[in-house]
C-alpha cells in the first residue's frame, strides 16, 4: 500500500457520514440568503494573483504566506482564490452590478496555504454575502440579524459577537501614528512579526496572537476612541438596530482583521467551543475597494462564514440530520422479479413525494439483502420474491419496530408509503391496535 496516493495535507474528502450534515448547512444558510433578497454569484476558483495582492494588502497573512500562486502555460501568474471578496468585486465591477444597489452571496472551497491543525485547513469551505451600493449602518445590521437568524435556524447557541469600528481612512491614519508613536515607544518588547508590521501595516499588530504582546497591545490606544463624527454616528446606528432586536454583542477595540480593505464597521462570530480557531464568522465594511480595484467608488460590506468549523457546532450541538436515510429498502429475488420491481419503483416513486426508496442492485440471497437493508437504516424493507409477485402483493418487513411481516397487494403499495413518509410509521395498524 506504499504507493497509494493520498490527499494533499489540509485538504479533506467530505465523506458520506458528513455531507448530510454540510447539506443541512448549506441549504439553512442559503434559505435564509434568499429569504433576506441575496442572489447568488457562482465565481472562478483561479484569478490574476494580481487580483488578491491589490485588494487583501501586501503586508497580510495571506499575500505574505498563504497563497497557492503558479504561473500557467502562458506565463500569467495565478493564485487559487484565498477568499471570496475579492473576486466578488472584480464579478461585480466586470459585470456592471455595481450600479445601484447589490444584495449577492457565494459560496465554495477556498485555498491558503496554512499549517493544517483543528479548524484551520489548506482547503476550507465559505459561504460569504457582499453587498454593493448602500453605506448606511441599516445594511450592516441586516447583514449581522441574517447571520443570528442562521444561527438560530441551526440550532446554535452560545455564540458570541464582537463588533469594532476602524472608523475612516483619515481617522484611522491619525490613529496609525498615535499608534506608531506608543509602539516605537516600546519597541524592545515588540516581537519579529511585529516589527515588520510597525512600517508596513501598524494596525495589524492589534491582530497579535502572541501571549507576549498581549499586555503592551491591551494598554495601547484605542482605535474606538478616535472615530471621526460620521463613523460615531453610524457605529451607532449599527448598535442601536442590534439592540432594538435584541442581538447583544460585545466591543472588542482590538478587533481589526486581518485584511486591509475594511473600513468603518468589522464583526466577529466566535464559539468558546472550537479551541484555538474560534471565529466562524466575519465581516465588515470595505468603502474603499471597489474603486481601489478599478470600479466606480461604490461602498461595499459583506461577510464571509467557515463551514467547516460551523459543522463541528452542529455535531456538538447534536443536531443530527438523518435525511438520507431511506424510508424503505426494496429487496428483490427470483426470475422476472428485479425488471418488475425497478418498474413499480419508479411509479411508487411517482407516487410518493418525499419518498427515500433504496431499491437493492447487485442480487444476492434474501438473507444478504435483508441485511443490507437493515444496514441502511431504513425504516422498512420492502420483500418481493417470485410467490408475491405471483399474488401482485409485496411484503413489508419492519426493520424497526418488529412488527410481524404483512403482505400488502401492489395496489395498496403507494399509499402504504405515503403514510410512511408522512407519519414516520412503519405499522399504524399494529399501533392502534396496541394504543
Ligand atoms: P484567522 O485570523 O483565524 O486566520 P482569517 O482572518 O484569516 O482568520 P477570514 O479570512 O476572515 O479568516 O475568513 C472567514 C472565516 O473563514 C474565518 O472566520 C473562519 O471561520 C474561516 N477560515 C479562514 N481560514 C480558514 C482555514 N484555513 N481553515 C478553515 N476555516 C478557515
Ligand atoms: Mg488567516
Amino acid at each position: 500500500m506504499s504507493d497509494t496516493i493520498k490527499a494533499i495535507r489540509g485538504m479533506n474528502d467530505i465523506l458520506p457520514l458528513d455531507t448530510p450534515h454540510w447539506q443541512h448547512l448549506e441549504r439553512v444558510v442559503a434559505g435564509t440568503l434568499g429569504a433576506y433578497g441575496y442572489d447568488e454569484v457562482r465565481l472562478p476558483l483561479l484569478e490574476r494573483t494580481e487580483l488578491f495582492s491589490r485588494s487583501i494588502g501586501e503586508v497580510t497573512d495571506i499575500v505574505e504566506k498563504e497563497m497557492y500562486t503558479f504561473s500557467d502555460r502562458s506565463g500569467d501568474s495565478l493564485t487559487l482564490r484565498p477568499e471570496g471578496t475579492a473576486g466578488c468585486v472584480r464579478a461585480a465591477i466586470q459585470n456592471a452590478l455595481v450600479r445601484g444597489q447589490q444584495r449577492l452571496w457565494y459560496q465554495g472551497p477556498m485555498f491558503r496555504y496554512e499549517r493544517p491543525q483543528k479548524g484551520r485547513y489548506r482547503q476550507f469551505h465559505q459561504i460569504g454575502a457582499e453587498v454593493f451600493g448602500l453605506t448606511g449602518p441599516d445594511v450592516d445590521a441586516e447583514l449581522i440579524l441574517m447571520t443570528a437568524r442562521m444561527w438560530r435556524e441551526l440550532g446554535l447557541g452560545g455564540l458570541t459577537l464582537e463588533l469594532n469600528s476602524l472608523g475612516s481612512p483619515e481617522a484611522r491614519r491619525c490613529y496609525r501614528e498615535e499608534l506608531v508613536t506608543y509602539m516605537e515607544a516600546h519597541e524592545e518588547q515588540l516581537d519579529e512579526d511585529s516589527r515588520r508590521r510597525l512600517i508596513a501595516n501598524p494596525l495589524r499588530i492589534l491582530d497579535s496572537k502572541n501571549p507576549a504582546m498581549a499586555e503592551l497591545i491591551a494598554a495601547a490606544p484605542r482605535l474606538l476612541d478616535h472615530l471621526d463624527d460620521e463613523s460615531r454616528e453610524h457605529f451607532d446606528g449599527l448598535c442601536a438596530r442590534l439592540d432594538a432586536a435584541g442581538v447583544a454583542y460585545r466591543l472588542n477595540p482590538l478587533l481589526v482583521r486581518g485584511l486591509d480593505y475594511y473600513s468603518r464597521t468589522v464583526f466577529e462570530w466566535t464559539s468558546t467551543e472550537l479551541g484555538a480557531q474560534g471565529t466562524v464568522c466575519a465581516g465588515g465594511r470595505y468603502d474603499g475597494l471597489v474603486e481601489q480595484l478599478g470600479g466606480r467608488p461604490v461602498p461595499a460590506v459583506g461577510f464571509a462564514m467557515g463551514l467547516e468549523r460551523l459543522v463541528v457546532l452542529m455535531r456538538q450541538a447534536g443536531t443530527e440530520p438523518t435525511h438520507h436515510i431511506p424510508h424503505a429498502y426494496l429487496v428483490m429475488v427470483g426470475e422476472g422479479v428485479g425488471v418488475q420491481g425497478v418498474a413499480l419503483a419508479e411509479q411508487w416513486r411517482d407516487a410518493v413525494p418525499g419518498l427515500r426508496l433504496t431499491v437493492h442492485c447487485g442480487g444476492g440471497s434474501f438473507k444478504s439483502q435483508l441485511k443490507k437493508a437493515d444496514a441502511s437504516g431504513a425504516r422498512v424493507a420492502l420483500v418481493m420474491g417470485e410467490d408475491e409477485l405471483a399474488r401482485r402483493e409485496v411484503a413489508f418487513k419492519d426493520l424497526r419496530g418488529g412488527a410481524p411481516q404483512e403482505s400488502v397487494a401492489v395496489a395498496a403499495v403507494a399509499k402504504r408509503l405515503r403514510r410512511l413518509v408522512t407519519e414516520g410509521m412503519t405499522h399504524p395498524e399494529v399501533t392502534e391496535v396496541s394504543a
